[in-house]
């Protein structure tokens, strides 16, 4: 089966005025604001992947017995424009992103769409929704690729049709106090994101279904995020509701948890190789809930932070469990989490070199 598509262009016959698309642009927050456009391409087991539309973004119709809102088979993806100094615009690690959606899609008895594809749909709406980049720091074009179930059968198989989107969001920072105000935490001691065998690996929407009401737990005491344990011993860390976690010690050295049931971030992975090229020492290896609590309250810990593409880093600084509540340092950012935030965010930004090749250039 071919892996090029010609995507045909359908420009927005109105789109956003100028002056509207600024106040909107002007604080946007996260996930409300959204382009002129969207990508759209199909694929049946006859015809392969067809179809490819660059449209105006549109409600779609969708059968009420589409496979996707029966069983949920359903992945998708989430990386940022940035706009460059020059007026540009780039991309980091998209490749990443490719790959990961082939691997979820994999697991989810899905397609796998060609990376060439994918990186090509993204190219086409970054391209054509450019005015939709906010400028400044910390603002950014966030990009979501999906792919659904889209089957009219209600019989349980792997469906035989899907539809592959592409749309996008001017964002600000992910936390409403903002891009560096240390977050707080809730570790649920009663429901688990993901167990071994299962799809924690994945980026499917039914892990963050599952996730919602840990995620509700934590909002009720008063937490910005979850904590997910491991499922079979309820003591290893996980990671947070969307975002993977690092631990920094005294000694100078960083802890994450391993790969397997949680998700492989694309930031995890970009601050391993960030740490280790300025010489900290980081290690991939379980951590308890115990022996997080005991390091917090020794001082062993210094630092903790979330990462993801959403939130980039995120200091943890409160942590709350129903066995009582813990700080971090001195319960606000660290020095080492705010330094491995300026070394990725240089990098993406056009701001600092790129030894390892990590953006791509759309324009
Ligand atoms: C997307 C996601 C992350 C972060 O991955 P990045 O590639 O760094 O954006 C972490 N955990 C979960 C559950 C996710 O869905």
């Amino acid at each position: 089966m071919s892996d090029t598509l010609k995507f045909v262009r359908h420009p927005h016959p109105n789109p956003t005025p100028a002056d509207k698309r600024a106040a909107l642009l002007a604080n946007p927050g996260f996930g409300r604001v959204f382009s002129d456009h969207m990508v759209t391409i199909r694929y049946s087991d006859a015809k392969g992947w067809h179809d490819a539309r660059v449209e105006p973004r549109a409600p779609i119709p969708l059968d009420p017995a589409a496979a996707v809102l029966h069983y949920a088979q359903e992945i998708f993806e989430g990386l940022k424009a940035y706009k460059t100094a020059d007026g540009g615009a780039t991309l980091f690690r998209p490749i990443e992103n490719a790959r990961r959606f082939q691997q979820s899609a994999e697991r989810l008895a899905m397609p796998k769409l060609p990376e060439k594809i994918f990186l090509e749909a993204v190219d086409e709406l970054v391209n054509i929704d450019r005015d939709w980049i906010p400028d400044g720091d910390g603002s950014s074009l966030y990009i979501r690729p999906f792919m659904f179930a889209n089957e009219t059968f209600l019989g349980v198989k792997p469906s035989s049709d899907y539809l592959f989107i592409v749309i996008a969001s001017s964002v600000g920072a992910y936390f409403k106090s903002g891009a560096d105000t240390a977050v707080s935490v809730w570790v649920s001691q009663e429901y688990t994101r993901a167990a071994p065998g299962g799809t924690g690996a994945a980026k499917c929407g039914g892990n963050y279904a599952a996730s919602l009401l840990a995620q509700a737990e934590a909002t009720h005491h008063k937490c910005d995020q979850v904590v997910f344990l491991d499922a079979a011993e309820r003591k290893w860390i996980e990671e947070l509701g969307g975002m993977n976690v690092f631990f920094v010690f005294n000694d100078g050295s960083m802890t994450t948890p391993p790969l397997g049931t949680i998700l492989p971030g694309i930031t995890r992975s970009s601050v391993l190789t960030l740490a280790r090229d300025k010489g900290i020492s980081v290690r991939e290896e379980k951590y308890s809930y115990d022996q997080w609590k005991a390091d917090a309250k020794s001082g062993k810990l210094r630092e903790a932070f979330a990462c993801g593409t959403a939130a980039v880093l995120t200091p943890i600084g409160t942590v709350r469990a129903p066995d009582g509540e813990f700080v971090i340092g001195n319960g606000q950012s660290g020095a080492r989490t705010a330094e491995l935030k300026k070394a990725l965010v240089d990098i993406q930004r056009g701001a600092a070199s790129d030894p390892h090749k990590w953006i791509h250039k759309v324009f």
